[in-house]
């Protein structure tokens, strides 16, 4: 058995380290500061260059029992409601990709991960909220707010978005993109609106945009909400309130402005990402998933991109001792990630287009085959 691993965060990507990890035989902790183990409850977009990786791990079958395979990804218009293209995600997409696209519960994809995790002996423990991270020379040392300290032989960032290991290592903050998602995930039967849940469709309208797709073999619809919020332009510290919502989608078609009211508005997600980071590494510390690379959600990679670091991270690990494996998931996993952020900011900017902008991009969509893959190849290729 190999020293240990510290896993702070048990989000999707915490988990899935501790996983991979536990694979390959390192004996893995993972410290989770909630009092239980658990994802919101709303959709995740799973593409192929993570289902690919399921599927090594032997978890692909399980994951698609649990959700739904998409026949198709549509771009709407909101305003107009055509349709500008679609992507194909049959049996061309698969062969070509080597693995399905897949869109699941978030809670059933954290759950089958973490019942993953328990069958591979990883010790799970939720209430530690870890403060600080002190990294020797053969060991580390992970602080918690509760006094306890655990020695490992890496610790590993897995602490999302708002991460406090990073602090040590980038000292940046969350970068506001001035958007904000409302989700909601609710039973079909549930909702009177008519939609083909084979597809995922995104409506993308000036400053706002909205996802449809069916979740639990159809038996729920997934929504996501996003729109760009005045009150953040105007400088106000509360932005992306519900009461903002209505108004930004006021201009689009019946069909998105009736979907708006099956929206949890309770809850909000304001948008941040953070700028490609030189440093993931600091001795035995080393961030990954979310605290590493936090994205704008418009490509659906987060996820995906947390799975894909602990696959590479899983494969260095067993060829190279700790700093080192730590520098090489960084060499590896850095251009690509770093990459995936910025086309993510620039997605967002081609489908919240408006104007003269807009007409170009509907034109330029509306010509392409459904069966072009050429510009997915980059990321979802192996
Ligand atoms: C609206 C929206 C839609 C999205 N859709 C998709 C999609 O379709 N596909 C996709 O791939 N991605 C998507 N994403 C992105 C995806 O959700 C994230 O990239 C992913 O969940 C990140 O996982 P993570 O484990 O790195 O971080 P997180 O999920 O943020 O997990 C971090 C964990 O660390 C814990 N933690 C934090 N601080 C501490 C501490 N000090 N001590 C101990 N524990 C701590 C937290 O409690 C949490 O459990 C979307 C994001 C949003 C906002």
């Amino acid at each position: 058995m190999n020293a240990g691993v510290t896993v702070v965060g048990g989000g999707i990507g915490g988990l899935a380290t501790a996983y991979a990890l536990a694979r390959g035989g390192h004996q893995v902790r993972v410290l989770e500061q909630s009092t239980r183990f658990g994802e919101v409850g709303a959709g995740l977009q799973l593409a192929p260059n993570a289902t690919r990786v399921l599927a090594e791990w032997g978890l692909l079958d399980e994951v698609i029992a649990a959700g739904v395979l998409p026949k198709r990804i549509v771009l709407r218009d909101a305003v107009d409601g055509g349709e500008l293209t679609h992507l194909d995600l049959g049996e061309d997409f698969r062969r070509r990709y080597g693995a399905p696209y897949v869109v699941v519960h978030r809670s059933d994809l954290h759950r089958i991960l973490h019942d993953a995790c328990q069958r591979s002996g990883v010790d799970l423990r939720t209430g530690c909220r870890v403060g600080h991270v002190e990294s020797g020379g053969s060991s580390a040392f992970t602080y918690c707010a509760d006094g306890t300290v655990h020695e490992s032989a890496v610790v590993l960032g897995l602490d999302g978005l708002n991460s406090t290991l990073r602090r040590g290592i980038v000292g940046d903050e969350p970068i506001p993109s001035g958007y904000v998602a409302y989700r909601g995930a609710v039973p079909t039967a549930d909702v009177t609106l008519d939609l083909d849940l084979d597809d995922v469709v995104a409506w993308i309208g000036p400053g706002c945009h909205l996802v449809q797709y069916g979740l639990r073999q159809r038996e729920m619809i997934n929504q996501v909400a996003v729109f760009r919020s005045p009150a953040f332009e105007r400088g106000a510290a509360e932005w992306g309130t519900p009461d903002e919502l209505d108004d930004a989608f006021a201009d689009c078609c019946d069909h998105v402005r009736t979907s708006l009211g099956s929206l949890w508005r309770d809850r909000r997600w304001p948008m941040y990402d953070r700028l490609p980071a030189d440093r993931w590494v600091d001795g035995r510390l080393g961030l990954l998933g979310d605290a590493a690379h936090p994205m704008l959600q418009y490509l659906a990679q987060g996820a995906c991109q947390a799975i894909e670091d602990a696959h590479v991270l899983a494969a260095q690990a067993s060829q190279a001792d700790w700093p080192d494996a730590l520098h090489a998931t960084h060499r590896i996993r850095g251009p690509r990630t770093a990459t995936v952020q910025r086309r993510a900011r620039a997605w967002g900017e081609i489908w919240h287009a408006d104007g003269i902008a807009r007409a170009l991009r509907n034109e330029l969509l509306t010509g392409r085959s459904p069966c072009d893959y050429t510009h997915i190849d980059w990321f979802y290729g192996r």
